[in-house]
């Protein structure tokens, strides 16, 4: 009888209960349908509550596991089957291919002489990646993945011949004996391409929140310069759209918790590169819970940065430059139509589990999050369960660890 935990999901929430678990003395598996743990945090160019960069907090996590024994990790795995009950699990995991050998090698060289290339999900478009990439520059474990279908004819026989890649590699199946199990499957951006009316997807200067992320990062497309991707210039306007499909019963019917702070957080990385730039915040409500306030105080006080109340109607391409926005101002009772050189969307969290079929027999709520399923020894933790930022995101993986450890004892 295995007194094991699995921790499905290696982001913030997964890694903490994985840790926290771990450290009491238990073994933990974790799997994650990535290719490398971090999960969205990874992505960000900073994060709350002391705005550091990501790698500060994941390299402490990922320091902690490489010196636990006791947590073993599985990437690009996916929970494909599951049998028992609680505090008798067998969990089947399904490992897809990687074709790198399975220690950290630099195919850095090779990678760059390869010219087949994708769009770079970890940039969310904004940049191209190769066949053999390694996306998140502290890449945790430290090894590329072989993307087959984007190896141009030429890379596929250049890969053929290189050392330490196996093209034949083919998926597997293990099973792994828990006894309970967390569920920090996080979230994902919502779908801007759905928000038709805000010109997601068409309007070139009009990004989301997470793109605004990316370009900000150091390690993102532009090196962490915020320019316009139409021509790569600095913006002098721009606009922030608040609720970008959260809080609207045709998209994301709640508040999505972080959009509001990720906004003041964007404005001062845009107010830091460029003290000039004129920057408009379009909200319906502003929510700076607890000691966040500290920050919208902060952003208020910039001379630059406005807030209008109003909901905004639509975003469209203004000829090549410019992107026209339309706003009900709700202060005023005016209809206003302006330009701007970047657009903003405040996108909403979506739990990943929304519209897929969940790996586990767990009770999901109308818009897809975890609601339940602690009586068969099956935590949820992070935005699995809810919205919630990075600190109450490891505040729930060490409640749902506890929680784990406990259906273990109680055996
Ligand atoms: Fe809207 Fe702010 Fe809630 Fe996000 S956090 S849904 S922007 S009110």
């Amino acid at each position: 009888m295995s007194k094991a935990i699995l921790v499905v999901g290696g982001g913030f929430a997964g890694l903490t209960a994985a840790i926290e678990a771990a450290e009491l003395g238990h073994d933990v598996y974790i799997v994650e349908k990535s290719p490398w743990l971090g999960g969205r945090v990874a992505q960000l160019n900073k994060y709350f509550p002391k705005l550091c960069p990501p790698s500060c907090g994941l390299e402490i996590q990922f320091q902690r596991i490489r010196k636990n024994p006791r947590v073993k990790f599985f990437t690009m795995a996916d929970v494909v089957g599951l049998a028992g009950s609680k505090g008798s699990y067998t969990v089947r995991v399904r490992l897809r291919s990687r074709h790198t050998a399975p220690h950290a090698v630099d195919f850095n060289l090779l990678a760059s002489s390869l010219v087949g290339e994708a769009d770079n999900e970890f940039d969310f478009g904004l940049s191209k990646r190769g066949a053999l990439y390694k996306s998140m520059p502290f890449a945790f474990p430290d090894r590329y993945v072989l993307d087959t279908p984007t190896l141009s004819k030429t890379d596929a026989t250049q890969a053929e011949r290189a050392k330490f890649l196996d093209l034949s590699e083919q998926p597997r199946e293990i099973e792994l004996d828990v006894a309970s199990i967390v569920v920090a499957t996080g979230w994902k951006p919502y779908d801007v391409t759905r928000l038709t009316n805000l010109g997601a997807g068409k309007v070139k200067n009009c990004v989301s929140n997470m793109q605004m992320e990316r370009l900000a990062s150091p390690a993102g497309p532009t090196g962490g310069r915020i320019v316009r991707p139409s021509d790569g210039r600095t913006p002098h306007s721009v606009a922030f759209v608040q609720c970008a499909g959260s809080r609207d019963q045709n998209h994301l019917n709640y508040c999505s918790y972080i959009c509001c702070m990720a906004s003041l957080k964007q404005c001062l990385y845009i107010a830091e590169q460029n003290p000039d730039a004129e920057i408009t915040v379009y909200y319906i409500d502003l929510r700076a819970p607890g000691r966040y306030v500290n920050v919208l105080e902060k952003v208020q006080a910039l001379p630059n940065v406005c807030f209008v109340k109003g909901k905004v109607a639509d975003v469209v391409q203004a000829g090549d430059d410019k992107v026209t926005l339309t706003v009900e101002d709700a202060v005023r009772g005016e209809k206003l139509t302006l330009h701007y050189d970047l657009v903003v969307l405040a996108t909403g969290m979506q739990p990943s589990l929304a519209g897929e079929n969940p790996p586990l027999p767990l009770p999901l709520d109308e818009d897809g999050f975890i609601a339940g399923g602690e009586e068969a020894g099956i935590f949820a933790a992070g935005c699995a369960r809810m919205p919630l930022d990075v600190t109450r995101t490891a505040q729930s993986g060490t409640a749902a660890a506890l929680k784990a450890v406990q259906t273990v004892k109680g055996r």
